[in-house]
């Protein structure tokens, strides 16, 4: 579904990427793990538009995504979460929720009923101001905001990021449960355990490349990964 081929993505003379090889495949959950400062937000703002690479190509379905705009990208599928959530303050949770379908307008209506069952909470809420909500919240209401484009990519950006603990083990059930309805994952998470725990597979980036992959289960029980990246 979406090959990435040694992407390069420099900010001036920093080369936060240098040469990156991945794919996803239709249906999976993959997770890109890491330290901060590895590269991984770089890779995924690359990929949904908001940078361009220096070298390298990005295909989705057949198309090259390095040359489309960000807005294009979303039509072709792919939601990006940003990380930090950026939820539109001042809006009602309706309204940031029909931001993210300005892309889809024909499937507004079934989306939003989809996003209610998925994130009931958020029904509950429709007419706070999206501000008042807690973290937690806040992160469903941003995933909920992607999910009305009816995507059939989601890229997610620290997802489990500032969550207290049980927020963050709902975030990851309501993520398996976003791609158990047939929506593909690409995540990046400092949390590694628990993404690899959800992932089909999984890379682990260091330094703007790919040291190593496998399965989400591979990599747990991996004793490198273990002593740098789980606290182990
Ligand atoms: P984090 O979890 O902190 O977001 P990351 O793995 O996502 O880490 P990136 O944010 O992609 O890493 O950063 C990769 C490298 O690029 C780092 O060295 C970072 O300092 C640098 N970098 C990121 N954004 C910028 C920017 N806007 N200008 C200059 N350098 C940047």
């Amino acid at each position: 579904m979406l090959e990435v081929k040694d992407l390069r993505v420099n900010y001036g003379a920093i080369q936060a990427v240098q040469g990156v090889d991945f794919t996803v495949n239709d249906g999976e959950i993959v997770a890109l793990i890491g330290a901060n400062g590895a590269g991984k937000s770089t890779i995924l703002k690359t990929i949904s538009g908001l940078l361009r690479p220096k070298s390298g190509t990005i295909t989705y379905e057949g198309t090259r995504l390095d040359k489309l705009s960000a807005a294009k990208i979303v039509a072709a599928g792919i939601a990006q979460v940003p990380e930090g959530r950026h939820v539109f303050a001042g809006l009602t949770v309706m309204e940031n929720l029909k931001m993210g379908a300005y892309s889809a307008p024909k499937t507004q209506a079934a989306q939003l009923t989809a996003v209610f069952e998925q994130f009931p909470v958020l029904q509950e809420r429709r007419h706070q101001d999206a501000a008042t909500l807690s973290g937690g919240e806040q992160q469903m209401l941003a995933m909920g905001r992607a999910l009305m484009a009816k995507p059939k990519l989601m890229l997610l950006d620290e997802p489990s990021m500032g969550l207290a603990p049980l927020f963050i083990n709902k975030i990851f059930a309501i993520i398996k449960a976003i791609n158990a309805t047939g929506t593909t994952v690409l995540l990046i998470e400092q949390n590694a355990t628990q993404a690899l725990q959800i992932a089909d597979r999984g890379y682990v980036v260091a330094n703007g490349k790919v040291r190593l992959s496998g399965t989400g289960a591979e990599l747990l029980a991996n004793p490198a990964v273990q002593s740098a990246y789980l606290g182990g």
